[in-house]
């Protein structure tokens, strides 16, 4: 099954906008898809258009037109917008043709999809409903749009697909379904990805996270584990039309730990918060071991560990020296590039070191490990500036097995800390020592009201 970590925006107003509007804040989501983008609108008729890449200045700032009878362009105008940035797990996979989102003229809706629904799920929908998939059925949307299709033909209302969705389909999936005249939200019942909505002035927007707002939004809606919402897209009201009964809440700990923005907040939770909860947690637990501060500095590994090693630094009372500096010019996130060259090519044109580090103890933090190609060169690029020592810090417990709920590691095999001991992996990096975020803190996060996944941690996987 093809796994994607995804972005979705929707905006749908009283007043006509042109596709930039949308645009400007979808990119707001691009740390959650690179790989490509797509957007659906309603005017005459539903319509979609599909790009590979990222959303660029020209994206945003020339709106997408049609041709008209006299061969002029005419500027895209609706009330209707949906977009969804996207990324894949793998190489066969980038392909226009299975860009978000998936639109269905025949019965008029238009589905993002940010999540997974594992392969053995998947054969028992296919099963269970008696459908035939056609060959570009290859994604999970693909299979999700497939069953609502098939359920929709049988004259089922759109409602109760939905409810059918979230009762009968254990996977992780927070769903924004566009029709011309109702918007629904439907987020599985573990509530593993994050969705949310707001009001504007006569305009909803939906997000996946609360970061691609626009600034002039002050509060916002996150929709719970299996609740589906109706959004009437004319009169812009909003309702909650159907509550799982035995949702078992279950939020990504890792869209915490790395993929969120700081700035977004899930549930009255800000990740800033987190951030520096967690930053205090490793700095008790690296200071109940033998260390002399005496010439330590800390730095976080841009951009991903900074706040864990401000948060750190204050916590040890050590100084914060930011010596490890990123290239401007250089936005990729090396997981989500597809072969090791490409990830250790990125990683040497990544980071540059700015300050004298020669004979000082450098205390690194990091949000996690994944397959420590690109750890290996960084560690490299600092030794070459003598340190006298080198801590490095992780700000997760260690990654020992996959994600079937949308997030691409890696295959088992690739995970470093599926491979390798606490003590084999200081050997391989040639750190001085090695500190993981103890696993145990992850379970008993007791500032939150929240339960999270952590499978990737533990293999307690939810289902
Ligand atoms: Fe998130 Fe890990 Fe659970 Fe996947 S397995 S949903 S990455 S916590």
């Amino acid at each position: 099954m093809i796994q994607t970590e995804c972005g979705i925006f929707a905006i749908i107003s009283k007043t006509n906008n042109d596709s930039g509007q949308l645009l400007k804040n979808l990119r707001k989501l691009q740390h959650r898809g690179r790989e490509s983008f797509g957007i659906s609108w309603f005017n005459d008729g539903l319509y979609d258009s599909k790009f590979m890449g990222v959303i660029t200045d020209e994206h945003i700032d020339i709106p997408l037109t049609s041709t008209n009878e006299s061969n002029k362009s005419d500027v895209i105008y609706s009330k209707n917008w949906l977009g969804h940035v996207r990324y894949s797990t793998s190489a066969s996979i980038q392909k226009l043709n299975f860009s978000q989102p998936i639109i269905s003229k025949k019965y008029g809706f238009s589905l993002a999809h940010n999540g997974n629904i594992p392969s053995s799920v998947w054969s028992k929908i296919t099963l269970k409903y008696k459908y035939n998939l056609s060959s570009q059925d290859t994604t999970d949307t693909y299979v999700l749009h497939g069953l609502m299709e098939t359920l929709l033909s049988r004259g089922i209302s759109m409602i109760d697909v939905l409810k059918h969705i979230i009762e009968n389909i254990e996977g992780v999936y927070s769903l924004v379904i566009s029709t011309v005249n109702k918007t629904y939200i439907c987020r599985d019942r573990f509530g593993v990805r994050p969705i949310c909505y707001a009001f504007g002035e006569d305009v909803i927007y939906i997000s996946s996270e609360s970061c691609a707002l626009p600034n002039d939004i002050t509060a916002h809606y996150d929709v719970g584990p299996g609740e589906i919402i109706e959004i009437n897209n004319d009169l812009l009201t909003v309702n909650t039309i159907y509550k799982y009964a035995n949702v078992n809440a279950n939020f990504c700990i890792f869209e915490l730990i790395y993929f969120m923005r700081d700035e977004s907040i899930v549930d009255s939770l800000y990740v800033k918060d987190f951030k520096n909860y967690i930053g205090k947690i490793l700095a008790e637990q690296f200071l109940q071991k033998e260390f002399d501060k005496d010439g330590a500095i800390v730095c976080g590994v841009p951009q991903s560990g900074i706040l864990y090693g401000t948060s750190f630094s204050s916590h040890c009372k050590l100084d914060y020296v930011q010596f490890l500096e990123r290239n401007n010019n250089y936005h990729l996130r090396t997981f989500i590039l597809k072969t090791n060259k490409q990830r250790l090519e990125a990683c040497k044109q990544k980071y540059c070191i700015s300050t004298d580090i020669e004979n000082k103890k450098v205390i690194l933090v990091d949000d996690s490990i994944v397959r420590g190609n690109t750890l290996k060169h960084l560690i490299s690029l600092v030794k070459s500036y003598k340190p006298k020592e080198i801590h490095f810090i992780v700000a997760s417990p260690p990654i020992k097995h996959t994600c079937s709920y949308g997030v691409d590691f890696a295959d088992i095999e690739e995970l470093i800390a599926n491979q390798l001991s606490i003590k084999e992996m200081v050997e391989y990096f040639g750190f001085d020592s090695l500190t993981y975020l103890d696993i145990d803190k992850i379970k008993q996060l007791d500032f939150t009201n929240k339960q999270f996944c952590n499978a990737c941690f533990t293999g307690n996987y939810l289902f």
